[in-house]
């Protein structure tokens, strides 16, 4: 069983965030750090909206703020029109948040530690569902055991119960998948693109491109606490399409031939590194000229940019337009 959400007649998004500002204090160990320069940000209601970016780009910042973890510096928050500010209460009603760090009191039973949740957010005793978001989440035989017994997979399950239990429109969660095996990265997925179909707004951050990828219907990337790009999945995923291919000649070669002074090459020890983009150049296409330049090939693989160059690439890109 899970919720459902039907479409909300007062379109105000899920998240509206406006020059959200976070400079952590020094303290005697570190100076102080800026997590957030400035960040504006909406998400509409009802997508999967990816929060991407490398570790340390101020993900979690973000996402303490708007769940009232970590006190902003500066500039506004407001879920599903709630600022968090001055409505605080019914925004935090409106959202659920699956935190990064697994951290629990252990001295409860799941059923308990739900119970107590429902408690805090002042959830009737006649509107509680704990049974059945056990249930929804494969943890019905474990209602009873004590949360110090359960592995790191139910653990991670019992924080997105725990999330739910007040029914929240919204569901952030942060980096659910690290450090987490296939089988749960996939249960969680189809969990999560269940409550999704009834119409929670789902909100994740990761590092991992492909998760955002295979999960969300718009993706932000956030770099060194600014936004340096907001689209849907599919214009990111056309401008993050470039590969490369890497051919080792059976003969040794020293330089890019001049037959292929047109492409994109480049040679990396004994390899000659072509980059394509893989929604326009073909790769038979690339072999051809490979082969009509007079080499043969001992081996060929292609690489994808890791999400660093992607990175690069578009905070140059963001540096130059300024
Ligand atoms: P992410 O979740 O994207 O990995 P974080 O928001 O956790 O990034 O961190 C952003 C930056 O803020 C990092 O440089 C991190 O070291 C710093 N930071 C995070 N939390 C604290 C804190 N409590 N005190 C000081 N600095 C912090
Ligand atoms: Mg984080």
């Amino acid at each position: 069983m899970t919720p459902s959400h039907p479409k909300p007649d007062d379109l105000s998004p899920a998240i509206e965030i406006k020059g959200l500002k976070k400079t952590y204090k020094a303290s005697k160990k570190a100076p102080a750090k800026t997590a957030l320069k400035g960040v504006d940000l909406v998400i509409p209601r009802g997508s999967i909206f990816g929060l991407l970016g490398p570790n340390g780009a101020g993900k979690s910042t973000m996402i303490n703020i708007l769940a009232g973890l970590v006190n902003k510096s500066g500039g506004s928050a407001a879920i599903c029109g709630h600022d968090i500010d001055t409505d605080t209460r019914a925004a935090r009603a409106s959202i659920g948040i699956v935190p990064q760090e697994i951290a629990m009191d252990v001295f409860f039973t799941p059923y308990q530690a739900l119970e107590l949740q429902a408690g805090y957010y002042g959830v009737p005793k006649s509107e509680r569902r704990s049974e059945d978001i056990l249930a929804a989440l494969g943890l019905a035989d474990k209602r009873d055991a004590y949360v110090r017994q359960l592995s790191g997979g139910m653990k991670r399950r019992l924080l997105i119960a725990k999330a739910l239990v007040h029914n929240p429109p919204v569901l952030i969660l942060d980096e659910p998948t690290a450090g987490v095996d296939i089988e749960l990265r996939r249960q969680l997925w189809e969990y999560v693109q269940e409550l999704h179909r009834n119409g929670t707004t789902i909100i994740l951050t990761t590092h991992y491109l492909e998760e955002a990828e295979a999960l969300c219907d718009q993706i932000a990337i956030i770099h060194q606490g600014e936004i340096v790009a907001n689209e849907s999945k599919v214009d990111m995923l056309a401008r993050l399409d470039k590969r490369i291919l890497k051919i080792t000649p059976t003969e040794s070669l020293s330089a890019v031939p001049e037959a292929l002074s047109d492409l994109n090459a480049t040679m990396d020890g004994e390899q000659l590194c072509i980059s394509y983009r893989s929604g326009t150049d073909s790769i038979s296409g690339l072999l051809n000229r490979v082969k009509a330049a007079g080499l043969s090939i001992s081996d060929l693989r292609t690489e994808e940019p890791d999400l660093e160059d992607v990175f690069m690439a578009l905070t140059y890109a963001s540096d130059a337009a300024e």
